[in-house]
C-alpha cells in the first residue's frame, strides 16, 4: 500500500511539473487548452492549477479567445510573485540578493569582510542578511535564502566543511540561518551552483558534461558529468584551484605547493602586478588607480587590458598559460562538451579566453578536444548569486523555468 501512495504523489507531481511548464512556456492559456496539450483530465489540471495559484506561482487573468459559449479564463506564469534571497559568501565578502523566478537578479548588496576569522565571516554573514530582509515587509513570498560559498562544502548537511582563505571548518551554515531567520536555506559550492545555472538556465539543457572554472578572488571548478554535478566522496570535487602546475612553485596555504590558484586568481596577478611596478615597470593601472596601489582591481585590469597595457596583456597571457595546463588536465580528464571560463578576471576579458582555447586546443588529446566549446560565462558577475537560484528553482520547480538574462 504504501508503494501504491508514493506512486500517486510521485505522479500528482510529475503532472503539476508538466502544468506548470505548460504554462509558462504556452500561457497565458486556458485550464482545457492545457488538458487538451498534455492529455490529463481537466480535474487534474483544474487541481495542480489551483494549487499553483495559492503558492503564487501563476494567476488569472482575463478572457481568452472562445469558440463560442462562455470565455475562458487564462492562466499566465508570475515570475515576480515569489523570489529568493540569495547569499554568496566569497574570498573579499558577502553579496546578499533578491532574484525573481527566472533567477534575475532585482536588488544586490555588497558588504566587505572586515576580517578573515570563522566568527567574524559568520556574523557579518548574518548581520548582512538581516539588514537585506528588514527592508520587506514580510516574507510571505519569499522561497527561501539560498547561499553558496567557494571550498568544500557538504550540500546534504548544509556545512562548510573547509575553505582555506576563509578559515572556515565544518561551519553548519544551513543550521544556523535556518535557525535565526526561519527561512527554508539551501547551501552549496559557488562554482557547482553556477555550473547547474549554466545548464539549466544559460541555454545548454542539451549538454551532460559541462566543466565552469571560475577565476576571481580564487579558483574553482564546477562539474557536470553525464548530467550530473560531481561531487566527490567528500563533497570537494572541483578544488580546481589547488591542483599543481609547478612542483617547485609557490606554496599554498592549502599545504600544497604549486596550486594553480597561486599563479592566476586575482591575489596571484596583483601581486605580479606590484612587484612590476616595484621593479619600475611603467603600466596605465598606476595612472588608473590615481597612483595607489591599493587601489587597482579588477576593473582597472581589465580596462588596462583594453587600453592596450603591455604588463596587463602580459600578466593575461602568463595567467591563460597557468590556466591551460590545468584545463588541459580537466579535458584529458573529463573529456567535456563545454567549458566556461568565468569569474572576475574572466568576465569581459576575450583576451584570457581567446588565449586559453588556443593552448588548450593545440595542448590537449585532440580528439578530446572536437567540438569542445571554451567560452566566457553566461551570466557575467551576476553568476555565482544565479547560481544560488539555480539551486532553489531545481528543487521547487525540477527546472521549469525560464531563460532568463
Ligand atoms: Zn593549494
Amino acid at each position: 500500500m504504501r508503494k501504491k501512495t508514493g506512486d500517486l504523489k510521485l505522479m500528482q507531481a510529475l503532472n503539476r511539473h508538466i502544468i506548470f511548464e505548460t504554462i509558462r512556456n504556452s500561457g497565458p492559456i486556458a485550464r482545457n487548452k492545457i488538458a487538451e496539450k498534455i492529455g490529463v483530465s481537466p480535474t487534474t489540471v483544474a487541481s495542480a492549477v489551483n494549487e499553483l495559484i495559492h503558492e503564487g506561482f501563476v494567476s488569472e487573468m482575463g478572457a481568452g479567445i472562445s469558440s463560442g459559449g462562455r470565455k475562458p479564463i487564462l492562466i499566465r506564469y508570475e515570475p515576480d510573485n515569489r523570489f529568493i534571497i540569495g547569499v554568496s559568501i566569497t574570498h573579499l565578502g558577502v553579496y546578499v540578493a533578491e532574484l525573481n523566478l527566472e533567477a534575475k537578479v532585482k536588488l544586490k548588496k555588497f558588504v566587505a569582510f572586515t576580517s578573515l576569522t570563522q566568527e567574524q565571516i559568520v556574523n557579518q554573514t548574518l548581520q548582512e542578511i538581516d539588514s537585506f530582509i528588514k527592508a520587506y515587509k514580510d516574507l510571505k513570498g519569499c522561497l527561501g535564502i539560498s547561499m553558496i560559498c567557494a571550498g568544500i562544502v557538504d550540500a546534504t548537511n548544509g556545512v562548510v566543511r573547509y575553505n582555506s582563505k576563509l578559515n572556515l571548518r565544518n561551519v553548519p551554515l544551513k543550521q544556523i540561518v535556518e535557525e535565526r531567520f526561519s527561512l527554508h536555506t539551501w547551501l552549496d559550492n559557488d562554482v557547482n551552483a553556477i555550473v547547474l545555472a549554466e545548464k539549466y538556465l544559460g541555454g545548454f539543457t542539451d549538454h551532460d558534461h559541462l566543466i565552469y572554472v571560475r577565476v576571481g578572488d580564487g579558483i574553482g571548478a564546477g562539474i557536470i558529468s553525464n548530467g550530473h554535478i560531481l561531487r566527490g566522496f567528500n563533497g570537494g570535487a572541483g578544488e580546481f584551484g589547488h591542483t599543481t602546475i609547478d612542483w617547485a612553485g609557490i606554496r599554498c596555504h592549502c599545504g600544497n605547493i604549486g596550486c594553480i590558484g597561486n599563479y592566476a586568481d586575482w591575489s596571484g596577478i596583483y601581486s605580479r602586478i606590484l612587484s612590476e611596478i616595484n621593479k619600475g615597470t611603467l603600466t596605465v593601472m598606476l595612472e588608473l588607480a590615481n597612483g595607489d596601489t591599493k587601489q587597482i582591481n579588477h576593473a582597472v585590469f581589465r580596462e588596462a587590458i583594453q587600453a592596450g597595457d603591455a604588463l596587463a596583456i602580459q600578466l593575461t597571457k602568463e595567467a591563460a598559460i597557468h590556466l591551460s595546463a590545468g584545463i588541459i588536465n580537466v579535458v584529458n580528464l573529463f573529456n567535456p562538451q563545454v567549458i566556461f571560463i568565468g569569474g572576475e578576471l574572466a568576465e569581459g576579458n576575450s583576451l584570457l579566453i581567446d588565449q586559453i582555447r588556443d593552448i588548450v586546443c593545440k595542448q590537449s588529446i585532440d580528439f578530446l578536444t572536437y567540438g569542445l566549446d571554451i567560452r566566457g560565462s553566461s551570466f557575467g558577475s551576476n553568476d555565482e548569486l544565479i547560481g544560488a537560484a539555480a539551486i532553489v528553482l531545481q528543487e521547487v520547480f525540477g527546472f521549469s523555468v525560464g531563460v532568463a538574462h
